[in-house]
């Protein structure tokens, strides 16, 4: 870390003072191509599965924190498409080429990155299997984000190949834009939102915007109709009904479960009985940790999200395995690419710390989600929390008063911001 002592970096990150202000972009000065220096000596070896918000975070950190800690991510994806602004690729206000980034800054900083998945999790024996490969670990991260419950909708597990869900940014994204794209004028769209929770709360609404933005500037004579299964919006409720009084072409549907889909007659049927013809769907199926977090047996008695200690991340099923993401339940959080930022750096602190024999610094998560209502404005919400007797509790949730460009441009900031502390 040339220029800079571990002293003062730990002071600088809050390590040293025990404090929780974790922004994005705050590290940006140690990002330093260090991939020509003299390796450290290796002391430990950590596994990060999932490069993605969170993983590829505390990847990074612990490289930052303790060079002489071999970190080794598997990521089967030879590139990070962010899923954060990706709704607006389906308006055609954002391109997918602006939200992909590659590995090379994590490579920078001397994490070596396997595209492979990690086929299996070894608690006893301290090691993952990847293909015919087993890689030990002193310590396991676990980010592999969210998998989806096909099985709660009839019929949907039979035709997921052929309904997009677009809930992870890549292909599907572009092929769902396609799909609003070609929609006949006066044709029908159906949106459906599973119950919380879910892989960001504000998520489906936003979605629900730059569709309902499209659908009324290139296709005044369709509609929109979203099934909520939930009782009312999840997140920033206020501020998206009013957003949505620009919208006569969306037709809002609270507490309507879609329990059945057939995907030949292109109709759903929802809880309450009501079947509804579409046009396009973009059905989001309910969900719950990423495959291989479930196979280890490191989700809770839900069977869908992981209970982690809140210092450490540490699982509270198995040792010296830390689980962190969306994958996580148990914090009052949410499931964002903000929360897996900050949980990234938390846990990359604790096992450090955990590694070099210390005490583990508390460290509260910080979160900061926008979306965008049209093509130029957007509204935000902004969490903060503290640790009380070792546990994550909220302090204040804090909505801006209206929409606006202000916030919209205040977005772009953000994500340039939080994509170079995740990433380089
Ligand atoms: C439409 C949409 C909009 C969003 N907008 C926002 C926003 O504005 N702000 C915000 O903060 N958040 C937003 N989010 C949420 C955010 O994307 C997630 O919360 C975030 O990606 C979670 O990070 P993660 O590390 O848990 O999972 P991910 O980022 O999904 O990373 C998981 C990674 O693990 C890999 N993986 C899975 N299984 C394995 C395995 N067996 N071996 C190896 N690798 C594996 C996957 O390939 C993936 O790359 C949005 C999400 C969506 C869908």
């Amino acid at each position: 870390m040339p220029g800079f002592s571990r002293r003062k970096f730990l002071k600088a990150s809050g390590i040293g003072l025990g404090l929780g202000f974790l922004a994005p972009g705050q590290f940006v000065a140690f990002a330093a191509d260090r991939s020509h220096e003299p390796a450290a000596r290796t002391k430990h070896r950590v596994i990060v599965i999932g490069g993605g918000w969170g993983g590829a975070t505390a990847a990074k950190y612990l490289r930052l924190l303790d060079r002489s800690i071999a970190v080794t991510v598997l990521e089967p994806n030879k590139q990070f498409v962010s899923c954060p602004f990706s709704n607006l690729v389906l308006s055609g206000v954002e391109s997918l080429k602006n939200l992909t980034h590659t590995y090379d800054g994590l490579r920078r900083h001397g994490v070596k990155i396997r595209h492979e998945a990690a086929a299996a999790i070894e608690p006893d024996q301290k090691r993952v299997r990847v293909g015919k490969d087993y890689l030990p670990y002193d310590r396991l991260v676990v980010s592999p984000g969210v998998d989806f419950l096909w099985e709660q909708v009839e019929g949907l597990e039979a035709a997921k190949d052929k309904l997009l869900h677009a809930w992870k940014a890549g292909p599907q994204t572009v092929q769902l834009a396609r799909q609003l794209q070609a929609i006949p004028d006066g044709g029908v769209f159906v949106l459906s939102v599973p119950l919380a929770a879910y892989r960001c709360p504000p998520g489906p609404y936003e979605r629900a915007c730059q569709i309902a933005w499209y659908l009324k500037t290139k296709k005044p004579r369709s509609k929109l109709i979203m099934l909520d299964a939930n009782k009312d919006i999840v997140s920033k409720a206020g501020l998206f009904k009013a957003a949505w009084k620009e919208y006569p072409n969306l037709e809002y549907q609270p507490a309507s479960k879609v329990e059945k889909i057939d995907a030949a007659s292109r109709e759903v049927t929802t809880d309450l009985g009501d079947k509804i013809k579409y046009d396009v769907i973009n059905l989001i199926p309910p969900q719950r940790a990423g495959d291989i977090a479930f196979e280890a047996d490191l989700v809770g008695a839900d069977k869908r999200w992981c209970e982690v200690n809140h210092m450490t991340y540490e699982s509270v099923k198995q040792k010296e395995i830390h689980v962190i993401g969306d994958a996580t339940i148990g914090l009052p959080v949410p499931k964002s690419g903000n929360i897996a930022n900050s949980m990234g750096k938390i846990c990359a602190v604790a096992v450090a710390h955990l590694l070099n024999g210390k005490e583990v610094p508390a460290m509260a998560p910080g979160n900061t989600c926008y979306s965008w209502v049209n093509n130029r404005e957007a509204i935000a919400i902004v969490n903060t929390y503290k640790l009380e007797n070792e546990k994550v509790v909220q302090i204040e949730a804090k909505v801006t008063p209206g929409q606006s460009v202000a916030v919209a441009q205040n977005s772009l900031s953000w994500r340039a911001s939080i994509w170079n502390d995740v990433l380089a």
